[in-house]
């Protein structure tokens, strides 16, 4: 297979940069499961715009205080300058965003958010976005979108990609050569028993990474969601953090209250494992129903629902939670324009890091950084002169026989994957 431009991932990292590519390159976007089967898809609560320049400092301020000031300032500056262009570039492809009766745009908040900053379309703003990012790519000819094709490997030579090897929905191995190959597979939730993200949402990047000696950045900062629906299930369900604002209580085994509830993300998800680990339970109790029925059915619609479809009454017991992956801040280290260490290797979205979070991510940053960061990739892209000469020989010689054991290559990917992130947070932990 030959394209221009190969793009892993169909998440609007992946199909934002597609977009924003030249109308005369052969554009290729791959994904390993449908086209809809990623995170972005599942964002509910918003998209950050920065509304007027009297916000610029305080939208600046946050996104580094949730950091804990451990962001990349010129990316925290870039993604807030780019977000007006870039939402009001979603609105042109036709992203519908809340607005009021005279037809001005509408703002939520969130936790840690000092203003009303945050666009967004009923509670499924994701859907929204990357539907018709999808809609879009779909309907440019120069573009070919591949459902359930993986990529497995990166072809290279002295640092230069050269495309990838990819396992193709018939269960063929190809080589797709690329003047330029995009990394957009989205985060690492896969690795975990309890993640809100898709399961095949494995770090495939990050394997890729390390098999090339890539450089990797703060990997071991992966947040945490303290209060998932407990469940053997594919993905765990978030509930909320205002649930808990609103007055909700956790329990241990006995019914009995353990931990202030309001604790910043990363205290209360350590109380609650060390909780289950005394009680040698899976999950802890929270407790809903210290908030008045009205207003759990008004405020957390979504949450009853779900809860009552699983067989919990939320009006009248308690239900089992616990900690999940939620998203990973760090990733593959790319500059500003999103090049990775490696020569026409770009990455972007949740699998890239231009350190634009810092140590932690600041609500409804990611859906904008992924975008933002995904335009810029297309665009050093546009602007790069020749690639470098494609090494024939090398692409022709490359063996596909050691990637015909899938299963024994992702356990290996997984594994490789995981030691890393483990090893960076120890050695993390000893630092501190
Ligand atoms: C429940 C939930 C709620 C969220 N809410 C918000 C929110 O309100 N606001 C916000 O800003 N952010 C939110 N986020 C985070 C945000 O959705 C993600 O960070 C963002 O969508 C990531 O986009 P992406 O394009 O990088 O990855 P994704 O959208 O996850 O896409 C990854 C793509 O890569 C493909 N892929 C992976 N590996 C391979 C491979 N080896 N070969 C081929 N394809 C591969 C996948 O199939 C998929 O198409 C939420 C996340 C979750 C899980």
């Amino acid at each position: 297979m030959k394209t221009d431009i190969l793009i892993v991932g169909s998440g609007c990292a992946g199909l934002y940069c597609a977009l924003n590519l030249p109308k005369d390159r052969q554009i290729t976007v791959i994904t390993k499961a449908d086209a809809r089967g990623n995170d972005s898809f599942l964002a509910q609560g918003g998209m950050c715009m920065l509304k007027d320049e009297a916000d610029y400092a305080s939208f600046f301020e946050d996104t580094m205080k949730a950091g804990h000031y451990e962001n990349d300032r010129e990316s925290v500056d870039i993604m807030i300058r780019s977000s007006k262009d870039v939402a009001e570039d979603l609105m042109r492809f036709g992203v519908e965003f809340q607005k009021d009766e005279k037809g001005e745009l509408l703002f939520t908040r969130e936790g840690a958010h000092s203003a009303k900053r945050i666009l967004f379309h009923e509670d499924v703003t994701g859907q929204e976005i990357t539907g018709t990012l999808l809609a879009e790519v779909r309907r440019q000819p120069h573009i070919t979108l591949l459902e359930h094709t993986t990529m497995l490997d990166l072809i290279e030579a002295d640092n230069v990609c050269y495309g990838a090897v990819l396992l193709m929905e018939d269960g063929q191995i190809e080589k797709a050569e690329a003047d330029y190959t995009v990394m957009a597979t989205g985060g690492i939730g896969g690795l975990y028993r309890h993640s809100t993200n898709f399961r095949h949402l494995t770090g495939d990047a990050l394997a890729v990474a390390l098999r090339h000696g890539l450089e990797l950045k703060d990997i071991s900062y992966v947040q945490i969601h303290p209060t998932t629906l407990y469940s053997e299930e594919e993905r765990s369900f978030l509930i909320s953090e205002s649930v808990r604002g609103e007055g909700a209580v956790l329990r241990d085994k006995n019914g009995e209250r353990f931990v202030n509830e309001l604790l910043p993300r990363d205290l209360l998800t350590k109380a609650i494992l060390e909780q289950m680990k005394k009680d040698g339970t899976e999950f802890v109790w929270e407790d809903l129903r210290p908030i008045p029925e009205e207003e759990l059915k008004r405020h957390f619609p979504n949450i009853v629902e779900h809860c009552r479809e699983k067989g919990y009454d939320v009006t009248k017991e308690c239900i089992p939670v616990v900690p999940a992956q939620h998203y990973f801040m760090g990733g593959v280290k790319v500059n500003h324009q999103s090049r990775t260490s490696m020569e026409q290797l770009y990455a972007v979205g949740e699998t890239a890091c231009n350190g634009v979070h810092g140590r932690n991510r600041l609500a409804s940053n990611s859906l904008l950084e992924s975008l933002v960061f995904a335009r810029r990739a297309a665009q050093d892209i546009a602007g790069q002169q020749e690639p470098a000469k494609k090494k024939e020989e090398l692409i022709a010689q490359l063996d596909l026989e050691p990637y015909r054991d899938i299963e024994r290559l992702c356990e290996e990917y997984h594994r490789m994957v995981k030691e890393e992130i483990e090893a960076a947070t120890k050695a993390a932990e000893q630092a501190v």
